[in-house]
């Protein structure tokens, strides 16, 4: 997909647990949310189908979910884009943090 025409992310918080999440990742994989263990009314996404009715549904809806603007709080303090510099035969990480960013 071009990355530039593609739609802002959606982040979701569980009204359950309070997590933040996006349904789909990074690399399209899509995430279905579950809240930790001893959550009250704990909200499960994760896909079943009812033998008899052929429904499918999540497994909990909890306290459901709310959509959020951006990326949660955690996400605004993460780590800075990787930098790169051209070597003429390599490519050199300058990122200041050692062992930050793995090369690809
Ligand atoms: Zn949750």
């Amino acid at each position: 997909m071009n990355p530039s025409t593609r739609a802002a992310p959606i982040f979701y918080q569980c009204n359950s647990c309070a997590g933040v999440y996006l349904p789909v990742q990074d690399d399209g994989t899509l995430y279905f949310h579950a809240c930790p263990p001893q959550t009250a009314n704990p909200r499960d996404e994760n896909i079943v189908q009812d033998l008899v009715t052929l429904q499918v549904t999540i497994k909990a809806e909890g306290g459901g979910r709310t959509e959020v603007p951006g990326p949660p709080a955690r996400a605004a303090t993460a780590l800075p884009p990787p930098r790169w510099r051209w070597t003429g035969g390599e490519l050199v990480s300058e990122c200041p943090t050692v062992g930050h960013h793995a090369k690809r």
